[in-house]
């Protein structure tokens, strides 16, 4: 539809980009090499310490064209002192800048092809059992089934009245992220309060996954 209309084609993948490398879900990421331009954020499902993050643009000449404002004093020749090789700085909005991308190149180097999409693999796997979990439990509700590795649900246990359930689950929200055990951010889903699990950390095992439901689990007692 970009293509038809003239349109710029942006995608965000700050978060979901690099699930393209999990074969299990790769097909839901048809059309994604048509974009214009791609966003992903390194410093999440890449581990790269915060902050890091990244934009794809496919014709660099246009990026240049747009943001390239080099005054006299800094004009440089090809092939003379320094001149010559891209100024990032006439790519973006930024003059100054630090070795951001030393650190991704590392982890690229690092981990690589086989050891990202690894990584990638055992999270969206983790989150399909964490989904099997939440589902199995009658105390549950599982609120959002993606395909990669954020789950959304809530505590629902039996003899609460549902108007008590979005603070109840705040509540366990505000007590698990103060305890520091396991860590939980929320959101709202169909106008209902949600707990968010987002599975990125390169050594989150299943047994992460149990200690996190019994943290939930124990939002029930304190309630109750
Ligand atoms: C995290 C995220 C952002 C914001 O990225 P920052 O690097 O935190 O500014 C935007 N869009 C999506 C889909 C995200 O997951």
């Amino acid at each position: 539809m970009c293509g038809q209309e003239g349109l710029w084609f942006h995608i965000d993948g700050a978060y979901g980009a690099v699930g393209v490398l999990d074969p299990a879900v790769e097909p839901f990421y048809r059309g994604m090499e048509a974009a214009d331009s791609l966003a992903l954020d390194p410093h999440k499902w890449l581990s790269v310490p915060v902050e890091c993050g990244c934009v794809l643009v496919r014709d660099a000449q246009l990026l240049r064209d747009t943001f390239s404002l080099v005054p006299v004093y800094l004009r440089t020749e090809p092939d003379k002192g320094f001149g010559g090789l891209p100024w990032f700085s006439e790519y973006g909005f930024q003059q100054t800048r630090g070795f951001r991308a030393l650190k991704l190149w590392l982890t690229l180097a690092g981990a690589g092809r086989e050891g990202l999409t690894e990584i990638i693999m055992r999270h969206n796997r983790l989150a399909a059992l964490l989904r099997d979990k939440i589902a199995a439990d009658p105390e549950m509700d599982l609120m959002a089934a993606g395909h990669l590795s954020v789950v959304c649900f809530r505590l629902r246990p039996m003899g609460i009245a549902d108007d008590q359930l979005d603070a109840m689950n705040k509540g366990i929200v505000d007590r698990i992220q103060s305890e520091g055990e396991c860590f939980l951010t929320s959101t709202v889903i169909g106008g209902r309060f949600a707990l968010r699990a987002s599975i990125l950390h390169y050594e989150t095992t299943e047994e992460d996954l149990d200690v996190l439901l019994n943290a939930v689990r124990r939002g029930a007692l304190a309630v109750g």
